[in-house]
């Protein structure tokens, strides 16, 4: 039997206003960097708890600071409260809902197919949580909600208008979770130590030739040879230059040239998504393969433009804060609850920008709500569906992460004094 535990109570309380809440985002979607309702639901969901909110200037996201009840205690020498971060991302894809459920999306062409409903709702709920139990916080709570996780860089502009310091001074560490509707049973955190999840590129070569009579290719440039060159090298120089244990993927999901058969075209064009799973790659991959598409070019006497662009950077988790966040699931909710993953997943994310500034621990919550996950809907999908269930652990989890976060952070300040007079003990 678990042991007592006030919050957990209170947040089993929460349940049905967090799934009316989800139910009612998930019915009214919204796209990208601007969701002015969501943002209002947001705003209203937090009024009369006496947070400072500050909205975004060039997205609509909230970003909420709670003061803690007595932050004086945790540093008696006058220094200012630390402050930990937590977030939700906002934001739907533009995608036709196809679930038949009741509460399915109302607008046409937008659907929240990646659980961000669920993510709102969680955070929305570890406010109401927190700003309940302010006297067991040994510092102060950033609240990040967030627009523009589905390839916007909302967080990245949240960053640069200030979120991280928006408590004072730098939140010291930072939180996130994120559901999946496909592959375990409802209800499971995972994450690992190291990286999570992948960065993300896009690669854009267009091969330089000089077009003519495809019976005499010897009187032209052909760019389409030269391009399948280079679309095979990619794969052989993925596996040749890349340690084996640190895996890149290159996949060339886009090639065009020409437009009939017996003529050879000017150029030829190939796009291709790139993914990493560590820091060194991300930095050392645009070098490798833009060297690569050059010299083959140049090899046959053609050239090549190499566009690459960045997207989201690989998402590491802190190990120290991994093992944090590894014992409160397991101490929270019981040691069942947390599944060690053994490696990161290939899907990207913009937390990562708030990781690569101040360490913390994003977290995985399973939330299928299929009888066999297995073969359930994976999230993008229109058919995806993700139990609700979940929401109430998750705003708790969310919760115990800043109290615990905030009283660690105080127990190291002042280790001799701290012990037993530092806020945080809830249960
Ligand atoms: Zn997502």
């Amino acid at each position: 039997m678990k042991p007592p535990n006030r919050l957990r109570d209170d947040a089993a309380a929460l349940q049905d206003d967090l799934v009316r809440l989800r139910r009612d985002l998930h019915r009214h979607p919204e796209i990208g960097l601007h969701l002015p309702r969501t943002q209002r639901a947001v705003l209203d969901e937090l009024s009369g708890l006496g947070l400072e909110i500050t909205p975004g200037r060039s997205l609509s996201s909230v970003t909420a600071v709670l003061r803690g009840g007595r932050p004086g205690e945790a540093d008696p020498g006058g220094e200012p409260a630390p402050a930990v971060l937590l977030r939700a991302d906002m934001d739907a894809l533009p995608i036709t809902e196809l679930t038949g459920l009741d509460h399915a999306s109302q607008v046409d062409g937008a659907m929240h197919a990646c659980g961000h409903d669920l993510h709102t709702a969680m955070l929305v709920g570890a406010a109401r949580l927190l700003s309940a139990h302010r006297d067991a916080l040994a510092g102060d709570v950033v609240f990040m909600f967030q627009p523009g996780e589905e390839g916007w860089n909302g967080a990245a502009r949240m960053i640069e208008e200030g979120v991280l310091d928006a408590a004072g001074p730098r939140v010291s560490s930072a939180y996130g979770m994120h559901v999946r509707s496909y592959g375990a049973p409802a209800g499971l955190f995972r994450s690992r130590p190291g990286p999570l999840m992948a960065s993300m590129a896009e690669l854009r070569v267009t091969v330089r030739g000089v077009g003519g009579h495809a019976s005499m290719p010897h009187l032209s440039r052909d760019p389409v040879t030269v391009a399948a060159e280079i679309v095979t090298s990619l794969q052989t120089m993925v596996t040749r230059r890349f340690d084996v244990f640190d895996p890149v993927v290159v996949t060339v999901g886009f090639i065009n040239a020409g437009t009939t058969s017996n003529t050879i075209p000017d150029t030829a064009t190939i796009n291709a998504t790139v993914r990493t799973f560590s820091p060194a790659n991300q930095t050392r991959l645009p070098g490798e393969v833009t060297r690569l598409c050059l010299h083959i070019a140049e090899a046959y006497g053609l050239t090549a433009e190499v566009d690459y662009i960045e997207g989201y950077p690989v998402t590491v988790n802190d190990e120290e804060q991994y093992e944090f966040a590894r014992t409160v699931v397991s101490e929270v909710l019981g040691a069942d609850r947390f599944v060690p993953m053994a490696s990161p997943v290939s899907a990207a994310e913009d937390f990562s920008e708030v990781l690569g500034e101040v360490p913390g621990c994003y977290l995985i919550l399973d939330a299928s709500a299929a009888d066999d996950p297995a073969t359930a809907p994976i999230n993008h999908s229109p058919r995806a569906v993700f139990d609700d269930g979940v929401l109430s652990d998750g705003a708790l989890v969310h919760a115990e992460l800043a109290i615990r976060a905030l009283r660690r952070h105080a127990e190291r300040r002042s280790p001799a004094t701290s012990r037993g007079s530092v806020p945080g003990e809830v249960a």
